[in-house]
């Protein structure tokens, strides 16, 4: 018997960020053909009340050769003489498709973008692409450097603030940022960023950065009453802050 080639099983998953850095069990549905449950794989049901069309309901077949009489159990209805119908929910073929849960390993670093490939027994390969889902405002760049934004209102970005930002492991961590940051300015967080080699310790990442920007206030998510108040109190402020400004800014021409 020529040896078949194994065949080979293609499925897509999609995972949060955190398991491929963490590694995680996932159980996966294949298709495969069983034998079907209401034939026991035989593709027809009998029927009690019609006799089989093969041998007539005797269930044998009687062959007379000379001196000797032969007699052969009905193939068709295996003896039994009852008629037959194909089977209905296997549609005769004796086979129907399953869907069979298959446990696979996701490993801890697991590369982003990558497919995973599990033999499942000699003549069956699964090929696994795992897809993932960032989370909200993170990107990635070269080199696995991971950058987040943060979006800071602008008296955030000269009091200073404290924000709570979640990991990309899971959790949370609180970042204090400290007064008069800069737009654009870079918060490094050491060794929370992406297993830095293939399948590696999860202790060697890369790095985190907060990227600081601007948040602007959406004013339509607010009745109209609240906007006018809002934006009435904004202009006087901004007035003062305006006088404020001048007066450090506006160096006297004389004197
Ligand atoms: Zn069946
Ligand atoms: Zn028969």
């Amino acid at each position: 018997m020529p040896v078949a080639k194994p065949t080979a099983i293609a499925k897509s998953i999609t995972l949060e960020l955190k398991d491929l850095i963490l590694g995680k069990k996932v159980e996966i549905d294949i298709d495969c053909d069983a034998a079907c449950l209401q034939c026991l794989g035989v593709g027809k049901v009998f029927v009690a009340t019609e006799p089989c069309s093969s041998c007539g309901g005797t269930g044998m077949f009687t062959r007379n050769e000379p001196g000797i009489q032969m007699r052969m159990t009905c193939a068709q209805c295996q003896g039994s003489g009852k008629g037959q119908n194909p089977c209905e929910p296997c549609s005769g073929n004796g086979t129907r498709k399953v869907k069979q849960p298959l446990k696979i390993n996701i490993p801890p670093g697991f590369p982003l973008g990558s497919q995973l490939r599990q033999q499942i027994d000699p003549g069956l390969v699964l090929l696994v692409n795992v897809d993932t889902v960032l989370p909200p405002d993170t990107e990635i760049y070269e080199e696995g450097r991971v950058v987040r934004t943060i979006r800071l209102t602008y008296p955030q970005l000269i009091l200073g603030t404290t924000i709570t930002t979640p990991l990309l492991e899971g959790g949370t961590t609180n970042i204090k940022i400290p007064p008069r940051i800069d737009l654009g300015q870079l918060i490094r967080l050491k060794g929370k960023g992406l297993v830095k080699s293939p399948m590696g310790s999860i202790k060697d990442r890369t790095d985190l950065f907060l990227l600081i920007e601007l948040m602007s206030v959406d004013l339509t998510t607010t009745t109209p009453t609240l906007n006018n108040e809002f934006i009435d109190k904004e202009t006087v402020l901004l007035e003062q802050l305006d006088a404020l400004y001048n007066s450090v800014i506006t160096q006297p021409s004389s004197t």
